[in-house]
């Protein structure tokens, strides 16, 4: 079992941790056996922004229309 220095307490931490039992620090490893994919919107928090982005639009186009119209 190999020992790696964790990176925040400096504590020789098991490679196979998921954290650092020292500090809590959690553990990314290079290694194969933790796979992290990069983080990917889904559909439902797309549609979630374009419609918050939609309704900011309408309201800034209302409210300027209230104002200088
Ligand atoms: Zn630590």
């Amino acid at each position: 079992m190999a020992l790696i220095t964790c990176p925040e307490c400096g504590n020789s931490i098991s490679e196979h941790a998921p954290m650092c039992p020292h500090c809590g620090f959690p553990k990314k490893t290079t290694g194969t056996d933790f796979r992290d994919p990069p983080r990917k919107l889904t559909l439902k928090e797309k549609m979630f922004i374009l419609s918050i982005a939609a309704g900011l639009l309408l309201f800034y186009a209302w409210a300027s229309g209230r104002l200088f119209g």
